[in-house]
């Protein structure tokens, strides 16, 4: 039906008609996106089927990516595009006099994630696809995903984002794969010659039904499945019948109970939030998993013992870690195997990937929450902590301190990180630098005991999505180039570099520029009735609103240049559009306090007529994928200045690099792998390093105050966030102020004047565009490296020890 335009033209009217019972002129967008997306999904429907059925009948080692979150943003495009169809339906639509990017824009974003970690995973199922390789996720359907961001007076307010209200055209509910998760009740032990057995019982149960989504690979038959669990109640409709009030009541609790467990996304991703459901959600994704896991292996293999050959089994952060003593569950007490053996199998089967440093997202749960709410699984912690507190007494008697430091339960809780790094054969990091610090300090004790676990795999992103799909003018202009072959090999992008002092080619480069910041610019206009100047630096930075990112940072020096400038009337700057983007977590008062005063900068800068225009501030609101498809490609420069240390890796970085901009960054996560391949002249490097920062830290040093005392453009800034000069209303930022003057955790006032001149830095170098275009093709040429492509080859081979498999 994709063949050429006019089967497709017809087959998409019969369909439009045949769903709806409308003619084309009576549908609406949302009807004309729905019927195309049904056409798509059973178009893949047969390569789905077959190369399920050929990973089962070549019985390849298959890998489960386990994922709390899912950042999908939309699909259709991503779809069409991988399926080598979106010129057929465009050209199709045009003579319809329909346009597939507006009915692209119908599809909702699928935001069951929050940031970078969520990304991660979409991509991650992108290039596995991709790359041939037998690798599917496993992720809860939450019912509202990521909050909607509405701003209000400058203030942020969260709506629930009800995703699913029109249904998800890429869904298949699989009722008949249903699988019961338990919670509560007791475990009973009772002694069986010399083994002992476990009978859990009084358990509520509640329903996993599995919805799956396909994940098509790029230009092959690949489509392998995104597995979605919702939860139901266990109540049959007869059970009603035999109950009396009272109980009829509690059934009704029961059901919102369970069902409440796929609801939400808990909108953080940075500080560990102690919340029961939580909890729920992780056990309820990680049994339900599990079970049809080792289900499918027992369908096809007698010896359980082999299951690490066939079986890998990824935990994205320690969210779904819970893995292991659940996987340790099944093999013993439902497959009857002794500890040991199922330690082994265990331990071979998973690993897990640590996505931060920073201490309060480091996750522990109470026992008081934990032991009633999973019995039989905090019996298995108890032991594994056990067993593995015995060696280290064995290894280093009489020293408690390092063996309360490495437990697993201390001091009334279960340490998810220890858990993972004990319970499984594969500890990495995101980047180099991340991975240093987890065994040069967070994780150095466990480092030591088994050091050959420890491994680095640097982040990466989907160059389909984020070049082929966001920025097709700039896909024409590297194929004009260098040919297509770096669309299925993206480190042939390489090949830019001998073209980068070709001035045909910057001047391309500079033109598709242009055309994406006009782009912008009028959606900046019809959305915020901002006019933003095109010939103006467009400087980005777009990502989660925390302190550690260090908004502040670019808030400071938009209001240090907007003193100069409207103190030196003479002055001419090049003209700047700042542009921020990012969501709060909405319990996280000081990040929420940032968001105003970026919309109180902005209102006083933005309506200033003594400034000539010189400097825009614009705040895209409910920042998510699809803004960020739009936004990245227009970027000239990409604000990645978090704290030296603080940000594991970064995506976004990558991102803007793939598209032309370049990079104001400290050396901080991948930031430093990126400075490393294009080189200190071609990236803007400031700030303390990431050894410094770890050294005030652990020896103090840094007194915020003196900054204050010594720097006055510094004063002034903070002088201003209390004095009124922005501050119309009643507004208080009080809190950002004493939190820099008493503590400046993040070392935002340290590095504000390094950044200052960064800044002075990139406005000198934006003036000379033929080596502004140079630097600008020089990072596109190197951001292949950071294609998820060779993030996951490398995950294949030395975690996963995974073959790909071409679907025939
Ligand atoms: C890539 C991406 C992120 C991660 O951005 P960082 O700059 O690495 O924090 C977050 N949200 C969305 C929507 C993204 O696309």
């Amino acid at each position: 039906m994709f063949h050429d335009k006019e089967t497709f033209k017809k087959a998409y009217l019969e369909r439009l008609i045949s769903m709806h019972g409308k003619g084309l002129e009576e549908t609406t967008p949302a009807d004309q996106y729905y019927t195309l997306g049904m056409m798509v999904r059973e178009y893949v429907s047969r390569n789905w089927i077959a190369t399920n059925n050929q990973y089962q009948v070549k019985d390849t080692k298959q890998v489960y990516y386990l994922s709390l979150e899912f950042l999908l943003g939309k699909l259709l495009k991503s779809y069409l595009i991988n399926l080598n169809i979106r010129t057929v339906c465009e050209e199709g639509f045009q003579e319809l006099g329909l346009d597939l990017e507006k009915i692209e824009a119908e599809e909702p974003d699928a935001g069951l994630g929050n940031g970078g970690l969520g990304r991660l995973a979409a991509d991650f199922l992108d290039s596995m696809a991709a790359l041939h390789y037998p690798g599917h996720g496993m992720g809860i359907r939450y019912r509202y995903g990521l909050f909607e961001q509405k701003i209000i007076d400058g203030y942020q307010v969260e709506i629930p984002d009800y995703w699913l209200r029109e249904g998800n055209v890429w869904e298949v509910r699989k009722s008949d794969k249903t699988v019961e998760v338990r919670f509560g009740g007791e475990v009973i032990t009772k002694e069986m010659g010399d083994t002992l057995s476990f009978d859990h019982v009084k358990y509520e149960p509640v329903l996993a039904v599995p919805y799956d989504m396909p994940v098509i690979g790029y230009h092959n038959k690949t489509v392998n499945s995104l597995r979605l669990w919702n939860a139901e109640s266990a109540i049959k409709d007869y059970d009603f019948d035999h109950m009396h009030n009272r109980h009829y009541h509690q059934m009704i609790e029961y059901k919102k109970s369970t069902e409440s467990i796929s609801e939400f996304l808990y909108p953080d991703d940075s500080t560990f939030d102690g919340k029961r459901l939580r909890l729920k959600q992780q056990y309820f994704l990680v049994s339900a998993s599990l079970q049809t896991i080792l289900a499918r292996y027992k369908r096809q293999h007698e010896d359980i013992a082999h299951m690490p050959e066939k079986i890998a089994i990824h935990t994205n952060d320690t969210h779904p870690v819970l893995a292991i003593p659940e996987l340790m569950r099944l093999l013993m007490d439902q497959e009857g195997l002794g500890w040991e053996e199922a330690w082994d199998i265990t331990t071979k089967t998973i690993s897990y990937t640590n996505h931060t440093i920073l201490s309060e997202a480091l996750e522990c749960w109470a026992i008081e929450v934990m032991a009633p709410l999973l019995p039989r699984i905090f019996m298995i912690i108890e032991e594994i902590n056990e067993r593995y507190c015995q060696k280290l007494w064995d290894q280093y008697p009489g020293e408690w301190e390092k063996i309360r430091r490495m437990a697993i339960i201390s001091d009334g809780y279960v340490r998810m990180a220890p858990l993972a790094i004990i319970g499984c054969h594969s500890v990495n990091g995101v980047s180099a630098l991340h991975s240093t610090i987890l065994v040069e300090d967070l994780m150095k004790e466990f480092y030591e005991e088994e050091p050959d676990k420890f491994n680095n795999k640097t982040n990466g992103i989907t160059h389909r999505r984020w070049l082929i799909g966001a920025n097709p003018g700039l896909t024409n202009v590297i194929t004009d180039v260098i040919g297509a072959g770096w669309k299925s090999s993206p480190s042939q992008l390489k090949r830019l570099i001998s073209y980068k002092n070709d001035a045909a080619l910057q001047q391309s480069v500079a033109k598709v520029k242009l055309e994406n910041k006009e782009k912008l610019a009028a959606l900046i206009w019809r959305d915020y009735g901002i006019k933003v100047d095109t010939s103006s630096i467009f400087d980005v930075h777009i990502k989660r609103i925390h302190a550690y990112k260090r908004q502040l940072l670019n808030v400071f020096h938009i209001m240090n240049l907007y003193k100069r400038v409207k103190e030196n009337p003479d002055i001419s700057i090049t003209p700047r559009t700042f542009i921020f983007g990012g969501k709060a977590a909405p319990g996280y008062h000081l990040a929420k306090s940032i968001v105003k005063l970026i919309h109180t900068i902005a209102e006083v800068i933005n309506h200033d007529p003594s400034i000539r225009d010189q400097i825009k501030v614009v705040f895209i609101r409910n920042y998510g994928v699809s803004h960020a498809e739009s936004i990245i490609p227009a970027a000239d420069v990409s604000e990645q200045i978090s704290t030296a240390s603080k940000e594991a890796s970064g995506t976004g970085n990558m991102k803007f690099m793939m598209n032309g901009a370049l990079t104001i960054g400290t050396l901080d996560g991948a930031n430093i792998e990126i400075a490393q391949k294009v080189g200190d002249d071609h990236i803007f490097l400031f700030g303390l390093r990431p050894d410094e920062v770890l050294d005030y830290y652990q020896h103090g040093g840094y007194h915020a105050r003196d900054m204050y005392n010594r720097d006055k453009r510094i004063r002034v800034i903070l002088d201003q966030l209390m004095n009124g000069t922005f501050v119309k209303e009643d507004v208080d930022f009080k809190s950002i102020y004493y939190s820099l003057i008493d503590y400046d955790e993040y070392f935002v006032l340290k590095d504000f004047p390094s950044y200052v001149d960064a800044q002075q830095t990139v406005e000198q170098s934006y003036q000379h565009t033929a080596s502004w275009y140079e630097k600008s093709i020089v990072n596109i040429a190197h951001s292949g490296a950071f294609s998820s492509d060779q993030t996951i080859s490398r995950y294949a081979k030395e975690i996963w020890d995974l073959e790909p498999l071409r679907v025939q």
